[in-house]
Formats: C-alpha cells, sequence, structure tokens
C-alpha cells in the first residue's frame, strides 16, 4: 500500500494560529512595529537559551553571517576559510564583505574536513567559517584549538544548529560571534525570514545594535553610517512561542532518526555518517550516502516519499566557485558525496508508519535494482 510521505511540515506546524493571534492582536495594539518589546522578548529568551550574554536579532540568516564578518572588520584582501558542502549563503556572506572565499573538503560526516582545514591557513586567514551543516556539528573544540594557535577568530554558521550540543555546549558557543537563521526549513522557524547573531562580547554587540538598526543612538542622532537589518515583531512572537516547541521539535526528529539508522545501517547500498558520542544532531537533515541515488530518489517519489539533495553541486563547482579556480576533482571528497547525498524526510509530524514505509521502500528498490 502506497503511504504519503511528504518533506514539507509547514503547513501542520501553522494549521492553528490561535496562539499567535492573541499575541499579534496586542503587537498591533502597541504598534511597536521597529524592534521594541515583543523583539526584545525574544532576543532575551534565546541568549537564556544558549547560555550567551548577547542575542541581536536580524531580518534573516544570511545578514546575520554578513554582519559577524563585518563586526569582526572583514575585508578585501582577507581571506575566509569555509566548508564547500554548505548553503550558498555562507560563501555569499563572504563574498559580500570583499573577501576571499578559502573552501574545504568534507569529511565522512559531511562536516568541514578539519585535518584539511589546516593546510588553508596563511597570512592572509582572517576567520574559519564551520558549519553545523544539516544540524549536526563538526568538531568545534578541534577548530577552536587551531585558531587559537593561529591566532585567528572563528565565526559559527549555526544557521542549522539550533539546539544541537557538543559535549553539552551548544553551536553559537564557540566562536567569538556567530549566525543564526530562522528560515522556514530550519528547526526554530518563522513564517518567512528571521536570524540572530550571538556573542559574549560587549564590544561587539553593542556596535552590531547600533549598525543594524542605521547606526542610531537616538532618532535624532547616529553614531555611524548603518544599515536596516531588523527582525520584524510579527516574527519575534513566532519565533518566542516556537522557541518553547524546540527541545520537543528536536527530540522527535531524534527518535525518527534512530528508527532510519539502526534499519538503514544494514542495507550494503546505504553508507550512514557516524554519530559520535557526545555529539546531539537536530536532524534539520537527514542525510546519507545511497547508491543509484537519482533512480532511488524516482522511485521514492513515485511510491509517495518525497525527499532533497543537498545538494548536487558543492560550493566550489558553481558557477562563482569555478570563477575562483576551482575545479572537477579540487575538493574530491565532497564531490563524490554530492553524487550519492540524498535527504529523507524526517520532521516531527512523521509518525512511525510513515518512518517505516520509507524504509521498506528503500528496501525493495535494492532487492529490484542490485
Ligand atoms: C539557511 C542557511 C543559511 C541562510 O539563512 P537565511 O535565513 O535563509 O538567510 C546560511 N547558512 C546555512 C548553513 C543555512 O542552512
Amino acid at each position: 500500500m502506497k503511504i504519503k510521505v511528504p518533506f514539507n511540515y509547514l503547513p501542520l506546524q501553522f494549521k492553528n494560529l490561535n496562539p499567535y493571534i492573541k499575541q499579534w492582536k496586542l503587537l498591533a495594539k502597541s504598534s511597536e512595529f521597529t524592534l521594541g518589546p515583543f523583539v526584545e522578548k525574544f532576543e532575551k529568551a534565546f541568549s537564556n537559551y544558549l547560555g550567551v550574554k548577547y542575542c541581536i536579532s536580524t531580518n534573516n540568516g544570511t545578514d546575520a553571517l554578513i554582519l559577524c564578518l563585518k563586526s569582526l572588520g572583514v575585508r578585501p584582501g582577507d581571506e575566509v576559510i569555509t566548508v564547500t558542502n554548505s548553503f550558498y549563503a555562507t560563501a555569499g556572506a563572504i563574498a559580500a564583505v570583499g573577501a576571499k572565499i578559502k573552501f574545504v573538503d568534507t569529511d565522512s560526516r559531511y562536516q568541514i574536513n578539519i585535518d584539511m582545514l589546516k593546510k588553508k591557513i596563511n597570512k592572509r586567514t582572517k576567520v574559519i567559517l564551520p558549519v553545523h551543516w544539516g544540524g549536526a556539528s563538526p568538531n568545534m573544540f578541534k577548530i577552536l584549538k587551531i585558531a587559537r594557535k593561529k591566532s585567528i577568530h572563528v565565526v559559527e554558521d549555526a544557521c542549522m544548529g539550533i539546539g544541537a550540543k557538543i559535549k553539552k555546549k551548544r553551536p553559537g558557543t564557540f566562536g567569538i560571534v556567530n549566525a543564526f537563521s530562522m528560515h522556514p526549513l530550519k528547526s526554530l522557524n518563522v513564517m518567512g525570514d528571521g536570524g540572530m547573531v550571538v556573542t559574549n562580547n560587549k564590544k561587539i554587540a553593542m556596535w552590531m545594535r547600533r549598525y543594524r538598526n542605521h547606526g542610531m543612538i537616538n532618532r535624532d542622532k547616529i553614531d555611524f553610517w548603518g544599515v536596516n537589518n531588523r527582525l520584524q515583531p510579527f516574527q519575534a512572537v513566532i519565533a518566542a512561542k516556537e522557541l518553547k516547541n524546540l527541545t520537543k521539535i528536536i527530540n522527535k526528529r531524534n527518535v525518527n532518526a534512530k528508527i532510519y539508522d539502526r534499519n538503514l545501517r544494514k542495507i550494503k547500498n546505504v553508507n550512514l555518517p557516524d554519530r559520535p558520542k557526545g555529539y546531539l544532531e537536530t536532524f534539520a537533515l537527514y542525510m546519507g550516502l545511497f547508491k543509484k541515488r537519482d533512480k532511488l530518489k524516482k522511485y521514492l517519489y513515485m511510491n509517495g516519499i518525497e525527499t532533497k539533495v543537498h545538494y548536487p553541486t558543492p560550493l566550489h563547482l558553481q558557477k562563482p566557485g569555478k570563477k575562483l579556480g576551482y575545479r572537477n576533482g579540487s575538493l574530491p571528497i565532497s564531490e563524490k558525496q554530492s553524487k550519492e547525498l540524498l535527504t529523507l524526510p524526517v520532521h516531527q509530524y512523521l509518525n512511525k508508519d510513515q518512518i517505516n514505509y520509507v524504509i521498506k521502500t528503500i528496501k525493495k528498490f535494492y532487492k529490484k535494482y542490485d
């Protein structure tokens, strides 16, 4: 029997708007539509959640990354090291401040390859920008150690890492200043765009609060030329409510992922990443390497199962990556992975029958085509 297994959970998550409407009415009445108490309330809640001193909300995750790099004075002539398998914005943010992107290959968990990272550091390296890709984390302790030795900064792209843990420490608490996204497909999401920067550094926080809001000291006075990167209060209401559900969402995704892990590890055509001890993943994405990926993807789709590929082309082989001089074979691990990577639906609204149906269908495929 065919069961539908959708990838998209948003219509289910936002089916009942009543919890938000009450707050939105209060917001409308207050007409505090630019920053103000609703935004501040969320910023406080999020910095408490992470255990960091300062949270500065932004209009999206991409701008959060750009603000991080700008706050450290990254500029043309500087180099920033990041991983080639990430969302476009990681590299786009580096380009936006005029710095040179140095791509590093992946490891067997599709994270930044730390052994190879060391070799990319030179006198112009200003920042290492590791990504918590898919809601899993690279070994941040090792990255910090390398950065400290060379006196360079670490900025975390924690856009997918909200709620993860590495030995009890959360993404966003390792780097000097770090970025999050609340895009609809992240673990903590709003109805559109939103993001945050977090830091324990007072000087950076003070600069960023002003820069994000035109450099304003008050209505009549500015400190320096700034920009408008403000989070919408309408979204802050959603973010504050959803933050309360975050632990439950991550737990449910972990339950689903465990069932996948247990069953899919037995299939010889499937290669899943290690789950190192002490790492809590959020399973923003449940990824694995699947032989005959494209054919399997089609087969699953025909059987009602929606999957995605994150991503079929690593960043260094995209058009602007090639302009930097990268070619086929430049970063071979990620290139090989990109041909077999598949992301299965793992979201919090799936039930056991749906998960088991996905497993059964994958098994059926390999029986038929192996
Ligand atoms: C989503 C994402 C971003 C960008 O966030 P937006 O809020 O969509 O701008 C950046 N980096 C990574 C790793 C992401 O997953």
